[in-house]
């Protein structure tokens, strides 16, 4: 999607924390369709980041834009009026309510009620949670929450969804599986996803593009090929 508009604009973000300098001076442009994978070890300053996008912190300095609109300073429940879904905690609201009423009510922001149901029952249904569509989300394991918790984001029809390491606390397996659904899901739906992971391994299958934050800043960007084959990151995974 070279030729794509410009979705997502971050110009030269920076926060320190103390004398730590978590983010700092990081700028990218997503495209529309053009999901990314944002990767580096633990204390890279991927969640940093990730707050001064969604809006959750306010950073020392830059900026971020939303299709050609300032999103920075604004309040993070201002996001969902960008086209911006996110997956951290959702869950968490919707605890007292069915798996299908969650995923409804999310679809029905928007949506009239027939269209919103079989909205809610779909993604319910590509995400394997049909058998639980009863189920009260409070009771849910670990693994349905998180997939409850993409279909409640997609759900609400937001051109970028940002989630901040979905697939942390599940087994190898689950973890790959899950990232493999949001990529079909994604492209299936035309929205464009920045995910963050900390298992370089676990993103190498799917995401197209790829970037590193180690120290704050971006190091590497670009297709998983290229990304494996270079000597920083390497050197920052492997101590090579
Ligand atoms: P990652 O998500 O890549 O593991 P974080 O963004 O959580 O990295 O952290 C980046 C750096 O910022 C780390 O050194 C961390 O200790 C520091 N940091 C993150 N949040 C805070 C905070 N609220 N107060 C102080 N330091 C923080
Ligand atoms: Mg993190």
């Amino acid at each position: 999607p070279t030729g794509a508009p410009p979705l997502l604009v971050v110009d030269g973000l920076v926060k320190a924390f103390g004398g730590v300098r978590a983010v700092d001076g990081v700028s990218f442009v997503l495209r529309a369709g053009e999901s990314a994978a944002l990767i580096g070890p633990n204390g890279a300053g991927k969640s940093t980041l990730f707050s001064l996008i969604a809006c959750q912190r306010r950073p020392d300095a830059g900026t971020v834009r939303m299709e050609g609109r300032l999103l920075t300073g604004r309040p993070a429940h201002a996001l969902a009026g960008y086209g911006i879904g996110r997956t951290f905690q959702i869950a968490r609201a919707f605890s007292s309510l069915g798996v299908f009423e969650a995923a409804r009510t999310a679809a029905r922001v928007g949506l009239p009620r027939a269209e919103a149901d079989r909205r809610a029952g779909d993604l319910i249904a590509r995400l394997g949670l049909t058998g639980l569509a009863d189920a009260t989300v409070a009771t849910l394991s670990y693994g349905d929450i998180k997939r409850l918790e993409l279909a409640i984001a997609l759900a609400g029809r937001c051109r970028l969804l940002l989630m901040d390491e979905p697939a942390a606390g599940m087994a190898p397996a689950e973890r790959r599986a899950l990232m493999e659904l949001v990529g079909a899901l994604a492209a299936e739906e035309g929205v464009t996803v920045l995910f963050t992971e900390h298992d370089m391994d676990v993103v190498f299958g799917h995401a197209r593009r790829v970037m590193v934050l180690h120290h704050g800043r971006l190091i590497a960007d670009g297709p998983p090929e290229r990304i494996r084959a270079d000597s920083r990151v390497r050197s920052v995974y492997l101590g090579e």
